[in-house]
């Protein structure tokens, strides 16, 4: 089969498409035929070794595809069904392994891309706005990156549960499609200064909940922008790490409460990753959630496709097709 493979860290060049054998379920394992990879930021980190990986790495967690073969022990899904998991070892290839526990069956009404564009950054924007600080009507929201895969999604949900939500975004382009998912207000960050604009907009008071997922660049200036006991999500690092940082801070800003999440904590268990895949797949074949795949790109050209989500000119979810 074809794959991409990493042998060292690096740049997007490591990014090699070389031919594997086809892998073996193990017990507990379902081989799937990929038919749309997810593309995220985690595999560039990987690449970069900012995350630390056992190398040569097949990168990549996120694929729907059909099940081709089950491995000992494996219930409730059969040959030919349509899935999709975050759970996939190494996506970025022809046919991948996932633990049948990972893995949610795809409503028949949704296509393997949309189901591949909805799961990890769907559930993300869901964890975010329904666990991680529980929007309800009358808040305000800051979401960082908002014409992101997961700004798109989560300036719907949070809008939809009736929040006010301000983005940042770095383009005109990205402004106008941020305001179409449901922004009330957006923010050229690379032209405006974001924490005056913050003020500016609430009066003074701040926003209750921050959702960051730019990091270095937007990280001190954004503490500045919550109400006081207001709530930081940072959940990304697209610009880097923070600097580190002296917690006395969050008393003199306004007691505030800071987090770092990470989805797989939101998805520990079974019960929880059905309710949140099932939520985030039931919308998109409702439409309530409405994706943006404009971003495909062949398997080969895996390279080109994180160096375009690197380089800030993708919007919405960015998929590979093997
Ligand atoms: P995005 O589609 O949001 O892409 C990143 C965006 O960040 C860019 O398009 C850009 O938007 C903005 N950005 C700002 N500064 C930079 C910079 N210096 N370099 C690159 N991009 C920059 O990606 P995703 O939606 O897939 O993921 C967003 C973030 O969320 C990532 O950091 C990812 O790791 C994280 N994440 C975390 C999860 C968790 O559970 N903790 C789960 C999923 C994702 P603009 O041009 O408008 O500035």
């Amino acid at each position: 089969m074809k794959a991409i493979q990493i042998q060292s860290i690096g740049g997007p060049e490591v990014l090699k498409l070389v031919d594997l054998p086809i892998p073996e379920p193990g017990p507990g394992q379902v081989l799937i035929r990929v038919e749309a990879v997810g593309v995220n930021f985690i595999e560039i980190y990987f690449r970069k070794g900012t995350y630390k990986a056992t190398l040569p790495l097949v990168p990549g967690s996120e694929a729907a595809g059909t099940i081709e073969e089950l491995g000992p022990g494996v219930t409730g899904f059969k040959a030919g069904d349509m899935v999709a998991s975050v759970g996939v070892l190494g996506s970025y290839a022809e046919y991948a392994l996932v633990p049948a526990a990972q893995l949610i069956k795809v409503p028949s009404r949704l296509t393997p891309e949309q189901a591949a564009a909805a799961m990890l950054q769907g559930m993300t924007a869901h964890y975010l706005a329904y666990s991680t600080y529980p929007l309800k009507a009358g808040d305000t929201a800051l979401v960082h990156a908002g014409a992101g895969g997961v700004g798109l999604l989560l300036t719907q949900m949070a809008s939809r549960l009736g929040a006010r939500v301000i983005t940042t975004v770095s383009t005109p382009e990205k402004a106008e499609l941020s305001r179409e998912a449901g922004a009330k207000d957006v923010i050229l960050y690379t032209q405006q200064d974001f924490e005056t604009e913050v003020k500016r907009l609430t009066g003074g008071k701040g926003v209750d909940v921050v959702y960051d997922s730019v990091g270095k660049t937007t990280f001190d200036k954004s503490l500045n922008c919550l109400r006081p006991r207001g709530l930081f999500a940072l959940f990304g690092a697209s610009s880097g790490p923070v600097p580190l940082f002296d917690l006395i801070q969050l008393s003199s800003k306004g007691s505030l409460f800071i987090t770092r999440p990470t989805l797989w904590h939101y998805v520990a268990t079974r019960s929880e990753l059905e309710w949140r895949a099932g939520k985030v797949l039931d919308w998109a074949v409702t439409g309530e959630l409405k994706l943006r795949t404009e971003f495909m790109y062949p398997l080969a050209q895996a390279a080109q496709a994180q160096i375009d989500m690197e380089s800030r000119r993708t919007t919405g979810k960015i998929l590979l097709e093997p």
